[in-house]
């Protein structure tokens, strides 16, 4: 048996030492526990207030949940609480967008270049006049009209319908904290007319722009997310229900634009640190994708001044670094090797 100087990670013991699957298991429940106790008391951020429903949310509430693309779920703390997706919709929208109008239509309208700015920024690529990519609300609003292109007037039954079935359950909409951003958002709907303008949006702009507020209203736990993760990480297929959700082409795609564009003007400390692709929202959900093994979901909705989660930031970084996931850690070898430690 090797000793291993304090705060050595378990996969890194496991790499080492190869423990018995059985702690390991063990293992993943603590350093979930550990990420939850370290973290709870931390109050540094702020709810959300621009809009005001999402200012009545509980602000205390911390949930962490990992699924894995056996099925397998591990959880601590408020797990099954409800909040809306906000921009974590983003990601899969996209996904969606890439299935039904193809990959060249959406490159031609929106790019896949990081922005830097912040996720409600009026800036578009000077040299393409698209939106830079579908992580900022003017590339995730022009992906919702090219949905909305597709099935009009059902648009919402589509996405809805895609959303529950990547998290294995129905989901609903959220009608008083939709009602709130379509009363406040006219920063959107002024980003939807200049979308219109250069081009990037076909249809009626207020259609496509409460197509994305509603998108941005559903209602999800961070059990749910984690599993919606789980479904990207298992190339498109729910991995309880065995449910075909998302095109597997369409999956790396969003997978690549989730890891440079994914956690707004944070994204380069985020993979830098994190390593894994990953889509905040400022309703308080962290979603991580580890590629083929797992899905993370974390729930706390006091926001840093970039729209992200502190609490979820904050574990995100002790469970990545104390799993191995980090696309570069040099313990994470191979795609299947973090899986069949949880799903033996
Ligand atoms: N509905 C929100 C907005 O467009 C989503 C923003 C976010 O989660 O980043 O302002």
């Amino acid at each position: 048996m090797l000793s291993f100087p304090a705060g050595t990670s378990i996969i890194k013991r496991v790499v080492m030492d190869k423990p018995p699957v059985a702690s390991t298991r063990f293992g993943i429940d603590s350093v979930l526990a550990s990420a939850h106790a370290r973290h709870r008391d931390h109050d540094d951020g702020a709810l959300a207030d621009y809009i005001p429903e999402l200012a009545a949310v509980e602000p205390d509430r911390f949930g962490i949940a990992i699924a894995t693309v056996g099925g397998k779920l591990f959880e601590i703390g408020d797990t099954t609480q409800a909040f809306t997706i906000q921009s974590i919709s983003k990601a899969f929208v996209y996904c969606l967008a890439l299935e039904l109008v193809g990959r060249d239509e959406v490159l031609a309208r929106v790019g896949v270049e990081p922005s830097g700015d912040a996720f409600n920024a009026i800036v578009f690529d000077p040299h393409t006049n698209r939106p830079f990519n579908p992580m900022v609300n003017a590339g995730a609003i022009t992906v919702a009209g090219m949905v909305h292109d597709v099935a009009g007037a059902s648009a919402f039954d589509l996405i809805l319908e895609r959303l529950s079935l990547a998290a294995g359950r129905d989901l609903a909409m959220d009608e008083a904290v939709y009602r709130s951003e379509a009363a406040t958002g006219h920063r959107n709907r002024g980003i939807g007319h200049l979308l219109r303008n250069v081009g990037a949006l076909h249809g009626a702009v207020d259609d496509v722009v409460d197509l994305y507020f509603r998108q941005c209203s559903i209602l999800v736990t961070a059990a749910d997310i984690a599993r919606m993760g789980a479904t990207l990480a298992h190339i498109g297929q729910n991995p309880v229900t065995g449910r075909h959700v998302f095109d597997l082409a369409a999956v790396r795609n969003t997978l690549a634009v989730m890891f440079t564009c994914g956690m707004y003007d944070h994204s380069g400390n985020w993979a830098y640190d994190v390593g894994v692709p990953a889509k905040s929202g400022v309703g308080g959900g962290i979603l991580g994708v580890v590629n083929r093994q797992l899905g993370i979901g974390t729930f706390s909705p006091r926001l840093d001044a970039k729209g992200n989660s502190v609490r979820g930031i904050a574990a995100f970084t002790e469970i990545a670094d104390e799993l191995g996931l980090h696309v570069f850690d040099c313990t994470n070898v191979g795609s299947s090797f973090v899986t069949p430690l949880l799903d033996p």
